[in-house]
């Protein structure tokens, strides 16, 4: 019964606990963004965050050549690198791989984007940023069926090679499906989706298929990610999806038990 875990790279995500969890179980993959490092080394590299927003008001990152330079290093060549080290100092046979390895990640680069600039609506240039097309499960199939610890992040490669950053929430529900996971949980620094954002008490315990909408009206930032993906995974065939925090003893088993929310 396979497992995917999505953990946040936002600051404030700590990731210990949930290492000690996923090293102690079998048939697991770790997902991983990393905004919070992105932007760390981004400003000492002189390369900081930027923003734009779109015609309908979604503020993305802004994602140039540049900013994928570090986006790469910080994911594949730091992120990555520690979490791989620490679960192998905790006895798991972690892997890390890139949506570049084995092709497991192809995306599309995203095509047309517009920014609203001084009250003008401009084409974003040199946009680096994809969407997710296709998971390749074939590579992770073989770690797992030899009990490596598959650790997987952006970037992601299209079909003719170009490396583009894409969505961690998007890549951890679209590889839940193409693995035909029964469970899927993304950890974060909330305690799940909340009705009211400033309010940690105000935790929305389930969503049903049908309260789907709600659920989205009241996610806003990087929480509508995963709330999308969230209905992908489910869509897909994922059995529970579960939205939980970090932060706590037992991070996976907590927000499968129905500490976080629940998505059925
Ligand atoms: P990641 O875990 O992928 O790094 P974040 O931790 O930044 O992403 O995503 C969760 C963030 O979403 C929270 O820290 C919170 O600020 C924001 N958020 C917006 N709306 C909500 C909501 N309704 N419920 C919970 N969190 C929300």
């Amino acid at each position: 019964m396979t497992l995917v875990v999505k953990i946040g790279g936002a600051l404030g995500n700590s990731p210990r606990p949930v290492l000690e969890e996923l090293a102690r179980r079998s048939d697991r993959v770790l997902v991983h963004g990393g905004s919070g490092e992105i932007d760390r080394l981004g400003t000492r590299l002189g390369v900081p965050p930027r923003t734009f927003t779109s015609p309908s008001g979604v503020v993305s990152r802004r994602t140039d050549s540049a900013q994928l330079e570090v986006i790469v290093l910080a994911l594949a060549g730091g992120i990555q690198t520690r979490l791989v080290a620490d679960l192998r100092a905790l006895g798991a046979r972690a892997v890390g791989l890139s949506g570049a390895d084995g092709g497991t990640l192809t995306a599309r680069r995203k095509e047309g984007a517009r920014a609203v600039e001084e009250g003008r609506v401009v084409r974003v240039a040199d946009d680096r940023s994809g969407t997710l097309e296709r998971v390749d499960p074939t590579l992770l199939r073989l770690l797992l069926s030899a009990s490596f610890l598959p650790v997987v992040g952006p970037p992601a490669i299209t079909l003719s090679g170009e490396v583009v950053n894409v969505d961690a929430d998007r890549v951890a529900a679209a590889i839940a499906v193409a693995l035909g996971a029964a469970e899927l949980v993304f950890l974060s620094n909330v305690p799940g989706l909340l009705r009211d954002p400033a309010d940690p008490t105000s935790r929305i315990p389930e969503v049903s298929p049908d309260h789907f909408e709600e659920a989205l009206a009241v996610a806003q930032g990087r929480m509508r990610k995963k709330v999308l993906a969230a209905r992908e995974a489910i869509a897909g065939g994922v059995g529970r999806v579960a939205i939980g925090s970090s932060d706590r003893p037992q991070p996976i088993a907590s927000a499968l038990r129905g500490e976080g929310t629940t998505f059925r």
